[in-house]
């Protein structure tokens, strides 16, 4: 039943994407008075990075073994709903340290719904997680096809419920159907930098898998650490 959903869904999430530029996705990191309201990268003076990964319609069990082995520590936006179908899956990236943030609950576009529904997507992704995980859930969100802006616009209803947006300023760019590992490597090689989040999704046909294993190397031969979004958000406050 989900699979069904998956294309059509996906192709919501991902649709702002198509057709952008190279800098479309990478802006300036904003804070308010109450603390980070919308990030995009950490310090670019410290060799950290978070690689972070989206959705979860597959259960990619392939990507969390590989993942595992290299010991590389993940910040994951989790559709509300997916608790669903998918508890041993993400109570798999539980166990392994991961940080499992929500990403809406229907994974539909947040600034298109009212206020109220906005709402009511983030509090019921939060309030699952926690009842799964048992744990108290990050206050940090990726906006579903990273939109923010629209109709009733999400980052001040975010900033209201104390939560911050996290967008990226890399990405593996496994979403384009006809591109090949070298492409996506070339892209993540030409946008690595200090503080990078980088954008990555779940699922084979993403070769999220096949292009962290040539890149992970590379990167830590560079002296990057892999660290979680929530250590960046740390590291602005030394
Ligand atoms: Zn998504």
């Amino acid at each position: 039943m989900v699979r069904r959903n998956a294309f059509p869904l996906l192709f919501l999430c991902l649709f702002p994407l198509f057709g952008e530029t190279d800098s479309a996705y990478t802006g300036q990191n904003q804070w308010d008075e109450e603390g980070p309201a919308l990030i995009y990268n950490g310090r670019r003076d410290v060799k950290k990075i978070a690689l972070t990964i989206d959705d979860g319609w597959v259960p990619d069990y392939e990507l969390l073994d590989f993942l595992e082995e290299e010991n590389i520590p993940c910040t994951v936006f989790i559709p509300g709903k997916l608790v669903n179908y998918r508890p041993e899956w993400i109570l798999r990236m539980d166990e392994m340290g991961f940080e499992i943030c929500g990403h809406g609950y229907s994974h539909h576009l947040l600034p298109f719904k009212t206020k109220e529904e906005q709402i009511e997507e983030i509090h019921k992704t939060e309030s699952v997680l926690k009842e799964l995980t048992g744990k108290d859930v990050p206050r940090l969100l990726r906006p579903s096809g990273g939109r923010l802006d629209g109709p009733q616009p999400t980052l001040p209803i975010l900033r209201e419920l104390g939560y911050t947006a996290i967008l990226w300023d890399n990405d593996v760019r496994g979403y384009y159907e006809s591109d090949t590992t070298e492409r996506q490597l070339a892209w993540l090689r030409k946008h690595l930098q200090p503080g990078n989040i980088i954008l990555s999704h779940f699922g084979e046909s993403m070769r999220t898998r096949e292009v962290l294993a040539l890149w992970i190397p590379e990167v830590r031969a560079q002296g990057y650490e892999f660290v979680l979004v929530s250590e960046l958000l740390e590291d602005w406050e030394e």
